[in-house]
């Protein structure tokens, strides 16, 4: 059984005071059933660590470096995100994608040296509105996943994140059947490339424009195990919302 898990990707959002609302969320989810996990800047990793309850919400990064050192200013390796108390890492969000020209070898690049670090890796894949509209989604999201997804890929250190980017801080959602179509289209592209056995153990994230009034239908379309939630997951009242909605 993959245990579901409801992530937040505070994006370039957050300062020391807005870590209140991490330890509300702490404290509303003592012993929680399902995983939680908080993508803070990177400035925060270190003292978010310090405001959860033992360990009852994991703590990420929002990206890393593909190299464990080195004269790389301004950036952060798989280990120091690790050392500063980080248990994951987001990989190929689209807005790196975009505003860092990221290309698919450099998320498998990332991703080989955040799980060679120890992290989880959630490597992020998606659509735009014009690709989806030339009914070219399945064949993206395929060339993506080979493309970013690094052989060493297990369901312990892998999970994927399906974020249509059109859906991303829009309020526009996907239908529930084109969620799971993509989400049994990811599912089966990794039983084929892994085995069964890790395909069927990766978790799949959808994300995009998740609140808690869309959580739960979300949450029961086939081979959705959780969310990867920005805006919602900034306050500890929506994303505790979504949570109770896994
Ligand atoms: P929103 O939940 O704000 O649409 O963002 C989704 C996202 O990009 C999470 O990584």
């Amino acid at each position: 059984m993959r245990r579901k898990l409801a992530a937040g990707n505070w994006k370039m959002n957050g300062n020391a005071a807005d870590l209140s609302e991490l330890q509300a969320l702490s404290h509303m989810h003592a012993a929680p059933a399902v995983d939680i996990l908080i993508c803070p800047p990177a400035t925060l990793i270190h003292r978010a660590k310090e405001k959860v309850l033992g360990g009852n919400i994991q703590i990420g990064g929002q990206d890393c470096h593909a190299a464990n050192s080195g004269a790389h200013t301004g950036d952060i390796s798989a280990q120091m995100l690790a050392d500063a108390g980080a248990s994951a890492v987001i990989l190929g969000h689209s807005e790196r994608r975009e505003d860092h020209g990221e290309q698919n070898e450099d998320v498998r690049a990332k991703s080989i040296a955040a799980m060679n670090g120890g992290l989880k890796a959630i490597i992020c894949v998606g659509e735009s509105l014009e690709q989806r509209e030339a009914a070219n989604t399945l064949d993206i999201i395929g060339g993506q996943m080979s493309g970013s997804i690094p052989d060493q890929a297990t369901g312990e250190n892998l999970i994927v994140a399906y974020e249509p980017i059109w859906a991303i801080g829009t309020g526009k959602v996907p239908t529930l059947d084109e969620i799971g179509q993509v989400h049994d289209f990811i599912r089966a592209r990794l039983e084929r490339r892994f085995g069964e056995g890790v395909g069927r153990s990766v978790r799949l994230l959808y994300g995009g424009s998740v609140k808690p009034s869309n959580a739960a239908e979300i949450f029961a379309v086939s081979n959705v195990d959780g969310a990867l939630v920005g805006g919602a997951s900034l306050k500890a009242d929506d994303f505790s919302g979504i949570i109770q909605a896994l």
